[in-house]
């Protein structure tokens, strides 16, 4: 069960994306039936995450959204919704606004493409954004584990890939990689946290790629701290997320504050201004024990905390608030726009349903 939901937690969905994008096509027609599910089913803030838009796609993070179906996705945004900063939405949501059809536009990891595509075009539509910055990547200093691994997956031959895979997993004594997982999904189920930075440093250097800081300067794949002031100057909200892009619900609890606290006040020292809102990597809430401790011995320094698809709906605590994350084809942006909400709700009760025969120890 829990590979499930990280599969669909990761890949989005389990269905084939031959009938969603059927069902999307035809769906996308009914403009009518659209607007009121806008209307029934999103009566609080709604949430979406961007990663990388780019008209080309990169080595260390595809798919990539492209500039044309991000504006139409934006512009289809402005026309259903409110679009307001996650700043703006605290502080309307502490003032008793409920914040019926409002939207938040974010984007997750701090790529350069924040400041040179996805900022201008959210400026010419005349909307704001909030960007969650991986802290340890800020001028381009480190690249990202996941980008590592992306990028290796990417560059290598199937076989090369798998024999050092396997390799890798017999000298750090890790799960064998099973026939059909690529590099990508062992690294997510079978790499321990604590162990990512190490692991996917190993594999770069198996792979005989140019040494990693080389390639940094070169590929120059991340913000620096100039682009997100002038990001700021201009009205764009900031955010973290944290400073080495953990799943957060696979560490301790001091891992957890310093990954968190770490990344707050880095970004807030650097940019001299509050950054106080975090979103999780891969939206992988800790435990609720834990998070709740984190928000009790800082609640001075987080004022919200967001996740990924989960939520049935964001009411009035942000600490719980959810993001949608958008697909890279139109149509299927707006099928999952409109049915997200009754999607939540059937989950939910069918969750419910589900607890209650298991309490009764029918299944
Ligand atoms: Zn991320």
């Amino acid at each position: 069960m829990y590979h499930i939901m990280k599969l669909i937690q990761i890949k989005g969905s389990v269905y084939p994306d031959g009938a969603i994008m059927k069902m999307a096509e035809y769906f996308v027609k009914f403009r009518g039936l659209q607007s009121v599910l806008h209307k029934i089913h999103h009566r609080n803030i709604r949430m979406v995450c961007y990663h990388m838009v780019k008209d080309v796609s990169t080595s260390y993070y595809p798919p990539n959204i492209t500039t044309d179906v991000f504006r139409e996705q934006i512009r289809y945004l402005k026309n259903n919704y409110e679009i307001i900063s996650v700043k703006e939405a605290l502080e309307r949501i502490k003032q008793g606004d409920k914040l019926h059809r409002a939207l938040s536009i974010t984007t997750d990891d701090g790529f350069a493409e924040d400041y040179s595509v996805t900022a201008p075009i959210l400026a010419e539509e005349k909307v704001t954004a909030t960007f969650f910055v991986t802290s340890n990547c800020l001028d381009n200093k480190q690249l990202m584990w996941r980008n590592k691994v992306m990028h290796i997956q990417n560059k290598l031959e199937p076989a090369k890939l798998y024999s050092m895979m396997n390799r890798l997993a017999r000298e750090f004594r890790l799960a064998a990689p099973a026939g059909t997982k690529d590099l990508l999904t062992w690294s997510y189920f079978d790499w321990s946290m604590q162990h990512k930075e190490m692991l996917s440093d190993r594999l770069w250097e198996m792979a005989g790629l140019e040494p990693i800081s080389e390639w940094l300067t070169e590929n120059r794949p991340y913000l620096t701290v100039g682009q997100i002031k002038e990001l700021q100057h201009n009205g764009f909200h900031i955010g973290a997320h944290t400073k080495t892009h953990p799943f957060c619900d696979r560490l301790s609890y001091a891992e957890l504050k310093e990954e968190v606290l770490g990344s707050i006040d880095h970004l807030s020292s650097t940019l001299q201004s509050n950054i106080d809102v975090l979103a999780y990597p891969f939206g992988a809430r800790p435990t609720h024990e834990m998070e709740q401790r984190l928000i009790r011995e800082h609640a001075d320094k987080i004022s919200g905390l967001f996740g990924l698809q989960y939520s049935i709906s964001n009411k009035r605590n942000p600490y719980a608030w959810d993001r949608d994350t958008m697909p890279a084809n139109y149509n299927q942006s707006v099928l999952k726009l409109s049915v997200m909400g009754i999607k939540r709700k059937l989950l939910k009760t069918i969750g419910m349903l589900h607890a209650v025969f298991f309490v009764a120890n029918i299944v």
